[in-house]
């Protein structure tokens, strides 16, 4: 998660939390708890003063004091009001808080607080706190009809709490899962999957019965698009012929095998009968017609780049997979057919 996004979630808990300062301020009036609404003043000003910590990005400050401070008037309106209001429930609600911090100031590369020490505060409080409700009565009698509104409205925000900071934990973990994935099998320039990505969809492919082929294609004289229009124009080149592969081979893994070397691997139609679906489903044509479709479209291709046309031919070689062949042996007898076809005029497609 970005920083802004951080901003922006801290900015809403703040202001969620000010609102309900300040409408628990209005209760402790009208229920005459006066040290609560003494304490309700400073308490406003520390989440006034939060906006200003966020803002100047001190979030590191800004956890320790917010949520010291509400564990602090959450175990002092358990002493005062009682157990029976629910507002030791709120050190529930602190725990995911405060491991959330610790991932947020991970992904901020800033100091993070002491994740144990402020959990043990957190029991700590509740401890104490509730000990002494149930062992002395509350500072101030109040009605038992507004403790059970109190407990049923602290229970619900202390819930409500605890499952948004756990969803949005599980989201993040999920994003930066997916991340490290797509780091690990995608090439960064093409957004194609990579060498390493292709390989174990190669072994898949050879121990599944269905029938497959690879094609094993190679940009025609790219190191002379390299040298006449520079490095950059020569990227921009193995990017626009990437995205003609995927268009064209949606059905298909398309790789960049490495430089300016593609593979792609299909499944054979007749293999498709059987009613498998997913990622080969969509190509129903077979290796050579597809590849002969990707060559024509990649020739008549107009590459514009700073101002400058160029344009690019590929040349392929097509091997069927078969049980003489090892994987490795079927990789290499792709690339004899896809040298022939260098050999033999470029810009064609050998079977
Ligand atoms: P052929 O038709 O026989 O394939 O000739 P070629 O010029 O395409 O092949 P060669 O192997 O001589 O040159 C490949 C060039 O690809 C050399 C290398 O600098 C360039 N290359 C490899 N990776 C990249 C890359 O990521 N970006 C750019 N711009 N060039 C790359
Ligand atoms: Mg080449
Ligand atoms: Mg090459």
């Amino acid at each position: 998660m970005v920083l802004e996004q951080i901003k922006k979630l801290t900015y809403i808990i703040n202001s969620v939390i000010l609102f309900l300062v300040f409408a628990l301020m209005g209760f402790f009036w009208i229920s005459g708890a006066r040290v609560l609404v003494w304490f309700s003043i400073p308490t406003a000003g520390v989440y006034l003063l939060g906006y200003y910590l966020i803002r100047k990005e001190n979030l590191d400050l800004y956890v320790r004091l917010v949520y010291g401070w509400l564990t602090l008037y959450m175990s002092l309106a358990t002493i005062c009001l009682g157990y029976s209001f629910g507002f030791h429930l709120y050190s529930m609600s602190m725990i995911p808080i405060i491991f959330y911090t610790e991932y947020m100031a991970y992904q901020l590369k800033t100091r993070s607080i002491s994740t144990t020490g402020y959990c043990a505060l957190v029991i700590a409080a509740y401890l104490i706190t509730t000990g002494y409700s149930l062992s002395a009565s509350p500072v101030y009698e109040t009605d038992s009809r507004i403790a059970a509104v109190f407990w049923i409205t602290n229970s619900l925000a202390v819930l409500g709490f605890v499952t948004f900071y756990s969803r949005i934990m599980v989201k993040m973990i999920i994003a930066s899962d997916k991340q490290l994935t797509d780091r690990a099998n995608v090439d960064r320039l093409t957004r194609l999957y990579n060498r390493h990505y292709m390989m174990e969809r190669l072994k898949e492919a050879y121990e599944d019965s269905a029938s497959y082929s690879i094609a094993m294609i190679d940009i025609d004289n790219f190191k002379g698009i390299n040298d006449k229009y520079g490095h950059s124009a020569g990227d921009e080149v193995l990017k626009k012929v990437a995205e003609a592969m995927t268009e064209t081979c949606p059905g298909s893994v398309v790789s960049r095998w490495g430089g300016e070397e593609f593979l792609i691997l299909t499944k054979d139609p007749a293999g498709t009968a059987d009613g498998a679906a997913g990622e080969y489903g969509a190509d129903s044509v077979d290796a050579p017609s597809l590849i002969e479709k990707l060559r024509e479209k990649v020739s008549k291709m107009v590459i514009e780049f700073e101002g400058q046309k160029i344009a690019v031919t590929l040349t392929a070689g097509i091997e069927k997979k078969s049980p003489d062949l090892t994987v490795d042996r079927w990789i290499d007898a792709a690339d004899e057919k896809l040298y022939f076809g260098k050999n033999n005029g470029k810009n064609r497609v050998v079977t």
